[in-house]
């Protein structure tokens, strides 16, 4: 839901005092940013944003892994 990824990046900005505009715990403190909220939207953007690159960074090394285990198992032990 790219809408509410960048919505919550955008109200999840700190204050002047470094805490979260949005963010409030049970007292009505604001809490310390970045926030919960702003990291696991942080980290979703990521996922998304470098989603193709490290597709190709998986297959080069899961081919790398086969490779590896092409080694292993080529050497016929069997005898
Ligand atoms: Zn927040």
């Amino acid at each position: 839901m790219p809408d509410l990824l960048a919505r919550t990046l955008e109200e999840h900005t700190p204050d002047s005092e470094g805490f979260c505009r949005e963010c409030r715990d049970a007292t009505g403190v604001s809490a310390t940013w970045p926030c919960v909220t702003r990291e696991v939207a942080e980290r979703a953007r990521s996922l998304n944003g470098t989603g193709a690159g490290s597709d190709t960074d998986t297959v080069a090394a899961r081919r790398r892994a086969r490779d590896l285990n092409g080694a292993g198992t080529g050497r016929h032990t069997s005898a």
